[in-house]
């Protein structure tokens, strides 16, 4: 049996109908920039998290710097986020012209901690960006009481997290601003790139649009050195199509998740831990094990493919050289980086292949 990472195929095959008539009707109306759909799931992604406003955007990546830049921060500024994150979130900080000031991740959730943010706060410090990792939301109450004692900005990363929820309320709208990403792969994904800023402040979201789209406030009056980042209008319609079914396909995830660990008992692996009052999305379902390569190769000999979330933390990457970084400065993260393991993942992931994953990871951990 093979048993994909995740299967984009076996989405796309269940809502051909609908995402063919969404894209033909862009086609014939033909507003390609900015267009109808573009407004339309705006609107209904705002509803979706509860935030006032949404403003789609070119990419996750330039979800996370427009709103950075749209909450003001920029050269001298020091924003802090975790350590275990994708590179996308760091180097939003540096292109914003910030520096990026780095924690260590929590061991239990894997996030970024309210304790070690607040040992990192400095007089400079302008922003925090805790980052919803593999779909599960950070401890934002207590984020939040820190950033507002110390008049920071929170910029969620909610890249992972469509759909997920904090004490009732979908993160993406908790902090300033929410940046959200539509790559393929992520829970609510486009056939292409995407990103998204969630807002409940009109200032915020009126930057950002301005920001998307050249800086300008009316055509050919540009007021800001602004960028072209906009969601595009096939992304759109195909993403209005798909945000209808993403409670549904996150409930599967969940489910999921669950057998994964109960199947799971009694074998020396370490399951994800769901924190009371959230509701995970599971973008990744991510163990611990040891040997952690060994076993990876295994499963891929057995026809399981797996993912790391991620091999090397982000602040060993070459491109953040020049930050001064250094190995053995978050060994928590170190330490994970060469443990975790991701397994397959998906809403459409079946039963027999969820049962054959476990039995192949029983025989790749050595318990027989
Ligand atoms: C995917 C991702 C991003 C970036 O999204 P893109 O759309 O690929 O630019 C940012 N942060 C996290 C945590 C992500 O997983």
């Amino acid at each position: 049996m093979n048993v994909p990472f995740v299967d984009l195929r076996a989405q796309y095959q269940a809502l051909a109908g609908e995402i063919g008539a969404a894209v033909r009707g862009v086609m014939e109306h033909a507003d390609f920039i900015l267009g109808r759909e573009v407004e339309e799931f705006e609107a209904e992604f705002a509803a979706y998290v509860g935030a006032k406003f949404a403003v789609g955007v070119g990419s996750g990546l330039d979800a996370l710097e427009l709103s950075l830049r749209a909450c003001g921060v920029g050269p001298g500024d020091e924003v802090i986020t975790t350590a275990n994150t994708f590179i996308a979130t760091v180097l939003a900080i540096l292109r914003a012209g910030a520096k990026p000031v780095l924690v260590d991740m929590d061991p239990v959730t894997y996030n970024l901690s309210a304790e070690v943010l607040a040992a990192a706060v400095t007089p400079r410090t302008r922003a925090v960006m805790p980052v919803h990792l593999y779909g599960q939301p950070a401890e934002m109450q207590a984020i939040l009481d820190i950033a507002r004692r110390h008049h920071l900005a929170v910029i969620e990363d909610a890249a992972q997290a469509h759909g997920a929820k904090y004490q009732g309320k979908r993160v993406g709208a908790l902090g300033d601003a929410g940046a959200f990403s539509f790559y393929p792969g992520k829970n609510l994904g486009a056939y292409g790139d995407g990103g998204l800023v969630a807002t409940n402040d009109e200032a915020i979201a009126a930057k950002v649009r301005q920001f998307r789209n050249y800086g300008q406030t009316q055509k050919y009056h540009h007021v800001v050195a602004g960028t072209n980042s906009r969601l595009d209008t096939l992304q759109a319609a195909i993403l209005r199509v798909k945000l209808r079914h993403l409670d549904q396909w996150n409930g599967l995830r969940r489910q999921h998740a669950a057998a994964y660990t109960a199947r799971q008992a009694g074998l020396p692996v370490v399951p994800p831990s769901v924190q009371p009052g959230v509701e995970h999305v599971f973008h990744l379902y991510v163990v611990q094990v040891d040997r952690r390569d060994e076993a990876q190769s295994a499963l891929a000999r057995k026809g399981v493919q797996t993912g790391i979330h991620y091999p090397i933390p982000v602040h060993l990457q070459g491109a953040v050289q020049s930050l001064g970084f250094r190995e053995g400065q978050f060994p928590v993260t170190e330490a994970a980086a060469k443990r975790l393991l991701s397994l397959p993942m998906f809403a459409e992931l079946t039963e027999a292949q969820l049962d054959y994953t476990v039995e192949c990871l029983r025989e790749a951990v050595g318990a027989a």
